[in-house]
C-alpha cells in the first residue's frame, strides 16, 4: 500500500520513516530543493551557516528518538541544553544554568524559590508527557467522555494537592505565577519568557502560565548541531527504511474520488495514487482540496486556527564573536531586550496595536564550528515581537527600521557588533509565510493557546490525525502534539495511519 507524504519537515520525516517500517510504500513530496522543512540547516550566505530557522531542539521527545534509533546507527548526539545568558542594563546580567552558582550569588531568596518551581515542574512532568506522548482521545465517539476520564484519572496519579495547584494555575498569568516563587524580575524573565514563543500573549495575558508548564515539561536534551543534525540523522533512518524522498516536487491537489483521498496531483501533472498524508499546515488542505469536495466542519475547522505570526527572524555573519562587554565573555545561548517581565508586556502590546517594537527581545544563538569561516560566526536571532500585520505594511523602511531596534538592542550589550557584521537576512513573518509555507507567518502552524491543544489541536474533529475523508491524515506540528521541533504528531500521525484499517 503507498501512501503520499506531502512535506519533507522533521513531521513528514519522522511519519515516512515509521510508515516504511511498518512495511508502507512511502513518498515524500517535498516543494523547496531541501529536506527538513523549517528544521533544515541553510546557506544564507556564501560560507554561513545557520542550523535551521528553529535554533532550539530541545523539545525533540525522547521516545521519538528511541523508537527511531536515531541515537545508534544514525548519529545523532544528546547534551544538556546550553547555559542561558539574559542581560541587564548597566549590570553583568545572569547565567541561568542547571546547578549553576550565579543564581545563588545573586539572591539566596531567588534560588530557592526557583528550586520549589524546579520541584512542583518534576510533579507535573509525568501528567504533561502523558498527555503529549499518547494520542488525544476520541471525542466524536459516543463514549467520548470515558477516554477522557481515563486520562483525567492517570493526572489524579499526581496526587490530590498537585492536581488542584493545576486547575488553579491553568488560567493564571505566567508572571503572576512566576512571582509567587521569584521576586527578582530578571530571573522571573529569564525563567517565563519561553511561555510566550508563537503564543498571541504577554506575560500579563490570562492562560500564560498553561504555557510555561507545557514547555518546562517539553525541554529534555539538546541536540548536538541542533535541528539541522537531528534533519540529518532523520534522512539517513529514511533512506534505511526504503523512503522515496523527493525534492522540489509541489503537491498541487488531492485526488478525492467518491468521497476518498486516493493520491496526490504533483504541480507537472504527475499523479502518485494512495492514501495521503499532509504534513504541512493543516490549513494547506484547503488550497489542496476544492472547499466543495470537502465537509463543511472540515472546512470551518480550518480556517478558525488562529495563526497570528509575531516572530521574525535575523541571520547575521559576523566576522568575530559577539562579546557581551560587561563581563568580556562570548554566551552561545543569550536573551538580550527584556530584563523585567514588562519589557516582554510593552512589546506585546505594539504587536497588538500592529506597530513594529520599540524595543524587540531577541532570542540569540551564537553558531561557531561548521556555520562560519575560521574566527568567523553566525547570530541566529528570534525576533520578538514583529507584527504579521504591521500597520503600513512591511516596506523596505520598515524593514530597515526594524532592523536598526534590533542592532540596537544587540549593540547594548555587545558594542561594536555593527563593525562585525558581513551581511544579515531578515525573514518578516510575511516573509516566513511566502518561503516556507507558514500560514500567517506562525512558527508553530497555529497559536499556542488552550483553545488550540490536546484534543483541539488544530481542532475536536482533526486531533487524532484523521480527517473527514477516509485515506487522508493530518500531521504536522499544528496538530496534536505540536508545535516545536517534536517529532511527536509525524508519529502519532504515523500510529494512527498504521491502526486505521484502509
Ligand atoms: C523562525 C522559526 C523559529 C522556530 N524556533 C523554534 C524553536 O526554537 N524551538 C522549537 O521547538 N521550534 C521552533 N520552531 C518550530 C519548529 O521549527 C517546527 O515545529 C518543526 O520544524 C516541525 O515542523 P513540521 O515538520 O511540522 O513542518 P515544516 O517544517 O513547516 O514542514 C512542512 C514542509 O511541507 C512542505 N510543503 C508545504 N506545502 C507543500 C506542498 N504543497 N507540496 C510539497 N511540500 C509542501 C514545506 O516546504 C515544508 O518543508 C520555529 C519555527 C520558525 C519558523
Amino acid at each position: 500500500m503507498r501512501v503520499v507524504v506531502i512535506g519533507a519537515g522533521v513531521n513528514g520525516l519522522v511519519a515516512a520513516i515509521r510508515l516504511a517500517r511498518a512495511g508502507r510504500l512511502v513518498t515524500v513530496v517535498e516543494r523547496r530543493d531541501l529536506f527538513g522543512g523549517i528544521a533544515a540547516g541553510e546557506e544564507f550566505h556564501t560560507d554561513y551557516h545557520h542550523i535551521g530557522l528553529t535554533h532550539d531542539s530541545a523539545e525533540v521527545r525522547g521516545e521519538v528518538i528511541k523508537q527511531l534509533g536515531l541515537q545508534g546507527g544514525y548519529g545523532l548526539q544528546l547534551r544538556p541544553p546550553a547555559p542561558l545568558f539574559i542581560a541587564e542594563p548597566d549590570g553583568r546580567g545572569l547565567v541561568l544554568e542547571e546547578q549553576g552558582s550565579e543564581l545563588a550569588e545573586r539572591s539566596i531568596e531567588a534560588a530557592e524559590g526557583l528550586a520549589r518551581w524546579e520541584l512542583l515542574q518534576e510533579a507535573f512532568r509525568p501528567a504533561v508527557r502523558m498527555v503529549l506522548r499518547e494520542e488525544a482521545p476520541d471525542v466524536r465517539q459516543e463514549a467520548a467522555l470515558l477516554p477522557l476520564l481515563k486520562k483525567g484519572w492517570m493526572v489524579r496519579g499526581i496526587g490530590e494537592d498537585h492536581l488542584l495547584e493545576l486547575l488553579r494555575i491553568g488560567p493564571l498569568c505566567v508572571d503572576d505565577w512566576m512571582e509567587e516563587f521569584v521576586e527578582d524580575p530578571l530571573i522571573r524573565t529569564a525563567v517565563l519568557w519561553p511561555a510566550l514563543v508563537g503564543a498571541w500573549m504577554g506575560p500579563r495575558s490570562p492562560y500564560s502560565a498553561t504555557n510555561l508548564l507545557m514547555d518546562a515539561a517539553s525541554h529534555e536534551y539538546e541536540i548536538i548541531g541542533g535541528p539541522a543534525a537531528l534533519v540529518k540523522s532523520l534522512l539517513l533512518a529514511a533512506a534505511d527504511a526504503g523512503v522515496s524522498l523527493r525534492s522540489a516536487t509541489e503537491a498541487k491537489a488531492i485526488q478525492v474520488s467518491d468521497g476518498r483521498a486516493t493520491g496526490v496531483i504533483l504541480a507537472d501533472g504527475e499523479v502518485l495514487k494512495g492514501q495521503v498524508l499532509v504534513a504541512s499546515a493543516p490549513s494547506t488542505l484547503l488550497d489542496l482540496i476544492p472547499a466543495w469536495k470537502l465537509p463543511s466542519r472540515l472546512v470551518r475547522d480550518l480556517t478558525n486556527v488562529r495563526v497570528r505570526g509575531t516572530t521574525a527572524k535575523l541571520h547575521l555573519a559576523l566576522s568575530g564573536e559577539l562579546q557581551v562587554a560587561a563581563r568580556g565573555e562570548t554566551f552561545e545561548r543569550m536573551l538580550l531586550g527584556a530584563s523585567h517581565p514588562m519589557d516582554l508586556e510593552r512589546a506585546f502590546d505594539d504587536v497588538k496595536h500592529r506597530r513594529l517594537p520599540r524595543r524587540p527581545w531577541l532570542d540569540v544563538r551564537l553558531l561557531t564550528g561548521d556555520s562560519a569561516p575560521e574566527g568567523h560566526s553566525v547570530a541566529s536571532i528570534m525576533v520578538h515581537c514583529a507584527p504579521y500585520d504591521l500597520d503600513g505594511g512591511w516596506t523596505d523602511e520598515a524593514r530597515a527600521e526594524f532592523t536598526e531596534r534590533v542592532m540596537a538592542v544587540l549593540e547594548e550589550s555587545c558594542p561594536g557588533v555593527r563593525e562585525l557584521v558581513v551581511h544579515s537576512e531578515l525573514l518578516t513573518p510575511p516573509d516566513l509565510e511566502e518561503r516556507y509555507g507558514l500560514p500567517g507567518g506562525h512558527l508553530f502552524h497555529g497559536e499556542r493557546m488552550v483553545d488550540q491543544f490536546y484534543v483541539m489541536r488544530p481542532s475536536l474533529h482533526l486531533s487524532r490525525h484523521t480527517t473527514d475523508l477516509p485515506g487522508l491524515f493530518v500531521g504536522s506540528m499544528g496538530t496534536h502534539s505540536g508545535g516545536g521541533v517534536t517529532g511527536g504528531p509525524g508519529m502519532l500521525a504515523a500510529e494512527r495511519m498504521i491502526a486505521t484499517p484502509r
